[in-house]
């Protein structure tokens, strides 16, 4: 079988993401591909983590500690949109990955999403901060109120970014309702 879409992006993040890195995730949730993150930059990494919900933080952090991987995490509980400013006052000018899990906290508020806007001001400022061959990844939803038009703003962004600069890439499972989506940019 083929990989499904969170094993492909953690083999492309891997791919590009070298020990002793630094990375951000973007939308922290129960902190998953933070500590996927944390554990693969090793003890010289930094990974940055962000999320609007104060419940995210809480479950990101006690996962972290309970895998011992707290001393390699800075976690912000803001939005994304503040990511230039929460890593330039941590003096981090380039980072060589940053994921974004779009959609709403699996076990918390459906109704508490990502918000269009608020996710390509960011993904901007992510992919900006890019060093030479770093990877954005950004799973989209689609199956709930919202997601369709989300996940639209961002391939039409995806789209129009500038060859020159940057490689933008998608990939499915085709035959699967509601199947989220992998899109990833790499700098070149
Ligand atoms: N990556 C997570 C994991 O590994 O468990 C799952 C992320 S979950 C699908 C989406 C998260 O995005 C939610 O926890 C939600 O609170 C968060 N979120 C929504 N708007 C946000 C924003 N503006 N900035 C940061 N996080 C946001």
């Amino acid at each position: 079988m083929l990989p499904g879409i969170l094993e492909q992006t953690h083999e492309w993040v891997s791919e590009r993401l070298p020990t002793g890195g630094t990375a951000v995730d973007a939308t922290m949730g129960n902190g998953h591909d933070l500590r996927f993150l944390a554990d693969h930059v090793g003890n010289a990494g930094r990974v940055f983590g962000f999320d609007i919900q104060e419940e995210a933080v809480t479950r990101s952090r006690l996962r972290l500690e309970k895998e011992s991987l707290a001393h390699r995490v800075v976690l912000f509980h803001d939005s994304h949109e503040k990511m230039k400013h929460h890593l330039y006052s941590q003096g981090v000018l380039h980072i060589d990955a940053a994921m974004f899990n779009l959609g709403y906290l699996p076990h918390g508020d459906p109704a508490i999403t990502t918000q269009p806007e608020a996710t390509l001001d960011a993904m901007r400022q992510a992919a900006e901060m890019l060093h030479p061959g770093g990877i954005l990844t950004a799973v989209l939803y689609t199956g709930h109120p919202g997601g369709q038009t989300e996940a639209d703003r961002v391939l039409m962004w995806l789209e129009e970014l500038d060859p020159k600069q940057y490689q933008t890439v998608r990939y499915q499972i085709l035959n699967r309702e509601h199947a989220p989506l992998l899109t990833a940019v790499c700098k070149r």
